[in-house]
């Protein structure tokens, strides 16, 4: 009357380890690659939370001084600190141990360090 066909326990058994075996391997990679992506922005991640700090902050408005309020891209008048952007001289790929460098930054008109290309600090 069982319209299924009967698989032995033991076979079933060894379906399920083997499926949770690769499950496990799956897990292993995913983790890995997780791992891999937070090593790449953890610097990121660092300098927008300097970046937000009190410190960061003062320290742009220091720099701004500094540059007689000259963007150091286009040599232009930053008219207004707080659209403008921090630029990371030596960009954050690969440069990723300069991420909290103070030497390595400037401040700079938010286009001018978006035209440098892929970075948005
Ligand atoms: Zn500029």
């Amino acid at each position: 009357m069982n319209n299924n066909p009967e698989i032995p326990l033991e076979e079933l058994t060894e379906k399920l380890l083997r499926t949770n075996l690769k499950l496990d391997k799956w897990l292993d990679k995913s983790q890995d690659k997780l791992d891999d992506l937070q090593e790449k922005y953890a610097p990121r991640t660092e300098f927008n939370r300097w970046r937000n700090s009190q410190e960061g902050q003062e320290w742009k408005k220091q720099k701004y001084r500094q540059q007689n309020k000259l963007c150091p891209i286009c040599k232009e008048t930053i008219t207004n600190l707080k659209g403008s952007h921090i630029d990371h001289i030596k960009p954050l790929v690969p440069y990723s141990y300069l991420a909290l460098d103070t030497n390595n930054m400037q401040v700079t008109h938010a286009e001018c360090n978006k035209s440098k290309g892929r970075k948005i600090d």
